[in-house]
């Protein structure tokens, strides 16, 4: 099986009702690069870019991220691929940055909340960048743990201003697609009111689940109560989806849930197409979506929101997948 799922992998994933699901590949390091496009990778969903600062032990220089982000952009040229702005913090620390040690990590000075009191840092990555982009249409940029209108308002304002800065010098630039990270449950309500501010969404669901659930996703001892197929997740992605497909605005999924194949059946039911995930996993997805339709995968979606437990969804999941082989 894992011969035929490799030599199938460079294959477009679409289902028997004809729904064509773009597959990315989730990465932090260049050496993901190569094996995410022999995977089938349709591009790059999630580009963690704290991940080239974590190996190192200073800082990069504007022209040291400039140089990592072309070369990434150069191996998926025609290909969509997707930045995430540094997400660091207590859970993701940097040994030369200030970081305070906090009682409540995953609630504090994290994300997009550490960048903002550390504005140069941003400034330096978006140069980065922007410049590494030019010319390139395909790139976007996003935003992690967005949770009110003031922070994605005062992102926008840096990207503009930053921008400017660099068509001032005269540098070739571009101007990416903009989009956030939803993963902190308070943006969700908001989304309806930044229709005109965002190019797109993407579900950061590792974070959206442990925020929903009050279940720390590190933590050993709670570690058993954690997933995302909790009733509780599965409606708040169906309300987000819903909203996404009100308001015409593109939206993926890139956490870990993207690859679990239970997962897979129920956001394809919610009119989910584009996920993203780690490389070696595409495959197997691509496969078992060719082998469902969306008509089905909605009639489970149905009926996996009727339930009021996990171990009830996977089962109905299970199921489903078993009676397709
Ligand atoms: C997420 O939170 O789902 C996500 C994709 O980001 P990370 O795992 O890097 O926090
Ligand atoms: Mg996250």
């Amino acid at each position: 099986l894992a011969d035929r799922l490799q030599a199938d992998s460079q294959l477009p994933a679409v289902t028997t009702d004809n729904v064509r699901v773009t597959l990315l590949a989730n990465s932090g390091l260049q050496a993901d690069v190569l094996p995410g496009l022999k995977f089938g990778a349709e591009g790059i969903g999630l580009f963690r870019t704290e991940v080239p600062f974590m190996i190192r032990s200073s800082l990069p220089s504007e022209d040291d991220q400039e140089k990592i982000y072309r070369s990434l952009i150069s191996h998926y040229k025609d290909k969509p691929v997707y930045f995430r702005t540094l997400d660091i913090g207590a859970d993701k620390p940097l040994s030369y940055l200030p970081l305070v040690k906090e009682d409540n990590p995953a609630l504090g000075w994290r994300g997009i909340r550490y960048i903002l009191d550390n504005q140069p840092l941003l400034i330096t990555q978006l140069r980065a960048f922007m410049k590494a982009a030019a010319g390139s249409e395909h790139v976007h940029l996003m935003l992690p743990m967005i949770a009110s209108t003031e922070q994605l308002d005062q992102c926008l304002a840096i990207l503009s201003e930053v921008h400017h800065q660099l068509l001032e010098e005269g540098v070739p630039v571009c101007r990416p697609k903009v989009g956030i990270m939803v993963e902190v449950p308070s943006c969700i309500a908001l989304l309806p009111f930044w229709r005109d501010k965002l190019d797109f969404i993407s579900i950061g669901t590792n974070d959206l689940s442990q925020y929903l659930l009050a279940l720390d996703r590190n933590s050993p001892l709670v570690g058993k109560w954690y997933d995302s197929l909790h009733p509780a997740v599965l409606h708040e992605l169906m309300r987000i989806s819903t909203m996404a497909k009100k308001m015409n605005l593109p939206v993926s999924v890139c956490g870990e849930m993207a690859s679990d194949p239970v997962a897979v059946m129920l956001l394809l039911g919610m009119g989910i197409q584009q996920l993203s995930m780690s490389a070696a996993k595409i495959p197997l997805i691509k496969w078992i979506l060719r082998g469902v339709s969306r008509a089905q995968a909605e009639l489970l979606l149905a009926e996996a929101l009727e339930q009021d437990n996990a171990t009830a969804i996977r089962q109905l999941g299970q199921q489903f997948l078993a009676s397709k082989q």
